[in-house]
């Protein structure tokens, strides 16, 4: 069961369970999804570097951040794909 009182799902996330998550970093997103800027649960600021890990969901429209997929990788029961392989002009 999700935690409800975590201040991170106070934010309409209910669609996102069991979403298939392709890793990637800020540096990639901020190159080709600049359009993304924070992680979805958390507000984590995406940083144009090669050091940061996200996850993106697969029509892009929200990313998450390392620290929140670890949080909430259970309880969303995602999948995570193989990555790298993205389709960034997708909308
Ligand atoms: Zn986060």
């Amino acid at each position: 069961m999700l935690k409800k009182d975590d201040w991170r799902l106070l934010d309409d996330v209910e669609h996102l369970k069991k979403a298939a998550l392709t890793p990637t970093d800020g540096e990639e997103i901020s190159n080709h999804a600049p359009h993304l800027k924070r992680c979805k649960f958390c507000l984590e600021p995406v940083q144009n570097t090669c050091h940061q890990r996200w996850f993106v969901t697969l029509d892009l429209p929200y990313c998450i951040c390392e620290t929140c997929y670890k949080d909430f990788n259970e309880d969303f029961e995602w999948r995570k794909l193989d990555g790298w392989d993205i389709d960034w002009n997708r909308k």
